[in-house]
């Protein structure tokens, strides 16, 4: 039985998506965490979400019933009235304690370049949290380079890339990421030998997993587990990465066993 670090999914859904035509409920994420080892998830609602406020909601009685193995992270069209939107957000992250916001470019139609879109970057940079950008599918909006100059006009300010480009952009999104340092890189859907190359090109401490959908968790674990990587690389892009961007308030030893992992704090 091995000791490791925390193995955190960066990116996963909770609810219904009307733009999509998904549903994920918090029974299978949490069969999917256990069956691949999965210590923590950060979860979002789906872009199309009827309504993200009660998605958000729903995410925070997740995290409150399952302490340290969710975190919530807040997913609303910024397209609507902009106080309401910095009303939910600041709700998200004060009162529910959630870690990041979303920047949905395809399923929200924001253009990371737009006016709607910098207001998400700076709402999020006043309420010191990170910003996830979906990229890859739906150009031009979802292209990774559009968040360079986010990420330079707030140089403090954490912006995670979702799907790195989703392997047809995968060599944009590094780019773009070896531009700026404040750009890591989120690798559902990616291709294993570009994670590779991610993380020797722009550093072990920018690229982190995430599997998007239940049924790709496997699938996304399976990718890293082949890339036979470091045992120390492979625990930072596993988990140490995501748990020091989105500076998640976990504690304890854990134990990976063959079911999955089992917390051992206090034992
Ligand atoms: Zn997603």
């Amino acid at each position: 039985m091995a000791k490791a670090l925390k193995v955190v999914d960066a990116h996963a859904h909770l609810g219904k998506c009307c733009v999509f035509d998904l549903a994920s409920t918090e029974e299978a994420l949490l069969a999917r965490m256990d069956e691949s080892g999965i210590d923590a998830t950060i979860v979002q609602p789906y872009p199309g979400a009827k309504n993200a406020a009660e998605t958000h909601d729903r995410i925070a009685e997740l995290c409150a019933k399952y302490p340290e193995r969710f975190f919530g992270l807040a997913s609303v069209s910024p397209h609507g009235d902009r106080q309401a939107y910095h009303r939910e957000v600041e709700r998200c992250v004060r009162a529910l304690h959630f870690v990041g916001v979303k920047l949905h470019t395809i399923g929200h139609g924001v253009n990371p370049l737009s006016e709607d879109g910098q207001y998400v970057f700076s709402t999020a940079a006043e309420l010191g949290i990170p910003v996830m950008v979906h990229t890859g599918p739906g150009m031009p909006f979802a292209l990774p380079s559009l968040c360079i100059p986010a990420a330079q006009k707030h140089p403090d300010l954490k912006i995670i890339l979702a799907h790195a480009g989703f392997a047809v952009f995968s060599a944009e999104a590094q780019v773009a990421a070896s531009v700026c340092r404040n750009l890591y890189l989120e690798t559902s859907w990616c291709i294993g030998e570009d994670i590779r190359w991610m993380i020797s090109t722009i550093g072990t401490d920018r690229v982190m997993m995430g599997s998007d959908l239940p049924s790709n968790v496997p699938v996304e674990v399976a990718k890293y587990k082949a890339l036979n990587l470091d045992r120390e690389v492979y625990d930072q892009v596993m988990g140490g990465n995501a748990i020091e961007v989105f500076n998640l308030p976990m504690q304890g030893e854990y134990v990976h066993t063959a079911r999955g992992a089992q917390s051992q704090a206090g034992l």
